[in-house]
Formats: C-alpha cells, structure tokens, sequence
C-alpha cells in the first residue's frame, strides 16, 4: 500500500444516511483507508484498455490487502468488514455502501477535488482506495481540512463531456460518456481517466 489513514466514525454525521458505517457495523469505531498509486504511465493512456485492465488490477490487489487486515483485525478480538474498492457496486444509484473519497478526507488522506475525485497532495487523483470498518478503537487521523484547488479548472476544461462545472460533477453526463468507451473499447469496467490524468497534483511534470 502506499498511503493509510483512520477515521473516527464519529465524522461521518454529515454522510448520506444510506453511507453511514454504523448501517454496515453497528458497533463501528472506526474506518481505515488504503490507498494504492496508478503508474503513471499506465495513467498517461487513458481512457484506454490499459487504463481499464491496472485499474481492475489495483482494484484486486486493495481488495486483498483489505482482506488480510480485516482478519488481522478479526485475531485481535474486533470485527471488522472490507468494502470493496471495485466500481460502484449499487449499480443504479451508482454508489457504494460508504463513499471511499469521503472516508479518505476524513482519514486525512487528502480532499475532494473539484473533479470530485479524492486528491492527495502527494499523489494527486492518481490512487485509488478501499476501506475497512472496524470495531477496533484505532487511533483516528484528524479530516483534510483543506482544498488545495485553489483557482484551477484544468479536469473541468478537459472532462469531454462538460461533467464538470462549478466543483460539481454530472454524475450521469460522466457515467454516459464512460459506456460510450465501453463500447469503444470493447471493455468490461466503467473508467474514463481523463481527469485523473490532467490534474497537476501527482503529475511528475506538473503540467497538462
Ligand atoms: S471521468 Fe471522464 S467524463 Fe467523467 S468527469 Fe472525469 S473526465 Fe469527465
Ligand atoms: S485538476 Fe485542478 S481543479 Fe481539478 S481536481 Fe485537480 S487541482 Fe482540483
């Protein structure tokens, strides 16, 4: 893994009532986030098949990782449940039963960009992440109290299909353009990549 963080349940008051961890672990303390970096230059193809098939990759590979921790929990005494870092799995509303960018903010990990990916200063867009809830009273981090956006549009002039405006992000205009690279493609999984690509936090040259 390249980055982890905890957050205290307690933060996520203001999670859509659907996406509180209590509804999956009642006795939850609290939500430990990993996170593991893209290569870049996997990154730098998409949206391509490539992009399509390290996504799925790294997907298995926090899947895992989520695994082994959780049963390391489970032998210390605690429960503990992964949530898998695939796509959304609530296919028609297109959401997960908690969201990972918003555990990782609360677990200091980074903020949600404008895009509304999670940034990390480090690495940017460019990693993806699972979470595992816990009823371990893990030390948490303190939330990303920052957005380090600042004046910067370059996902929303880049997103093709304008699913970007105003730090908000059309999740349907986003979702249609990514089943038209479906097809395109020929792939299986619904990525797009684009503004993951462009943002310059975790770009190397910093440019677009
Ligand atoms: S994934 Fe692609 S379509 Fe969706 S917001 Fe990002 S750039 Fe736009
Ligand atoms: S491209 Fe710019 S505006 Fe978009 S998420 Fe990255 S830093 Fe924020």
């Amino acid at each position: 893994m390249d980055i982890i963080g905890i957050a205290d349940v307690k933060h996520f008051k203001a999670a859509p009532e659907d996406q509180k961890p209590e509804n999956i672990l009642p006795n939850a303390n609290t939500v430990i986030v990993v996170g593991i970096k893209l290569l870049d230059a996997v990154v730098e193809t998409a949206p391509s098949r490539e992009y399509a098939i390290h996504y799925m990759v790294v997907n298995e590979e926090l899947n895992r990782i989520a695994y082994h921790l959780a049963r390391h929990i489970e032998k210390m005494g605690y429960e503990a449940v992964p949530i898998p870092a695939s796509s959304p799995y609530d296919e028609r509303n297109l959401k997960g039963s908690i969201s990972h960018r918003h555990a990782a903010m609360l677990a200091g990990i980074g903020w949600i960009g404008k895009s509304s990916l999670l940034i990390s200063p480090e690495y940017g867009p460019r990693i993806r992440l699972v979470s595992i809830i816990t009823a371990a009273p893990l030390t948490p981090n303190e939330p990303f109290g920052q957005n380090l956006c600042g004046d910067c549009n370059i996902c929303e002039k880049y997103c093709p299909t304008n699913a970007i405006k105003d730090s908000n992000l059309n999740k349907t205009a986003c979702v249609s353009y990514m089943r038209k690279l479906q097809k395109d493609l020929g792939i299986n999984d619904l990525i797009c990549g684009i503004c993951v690509k462009v943002c310059p936090y975790g770009r190397k040259t910093r440019k677009t």
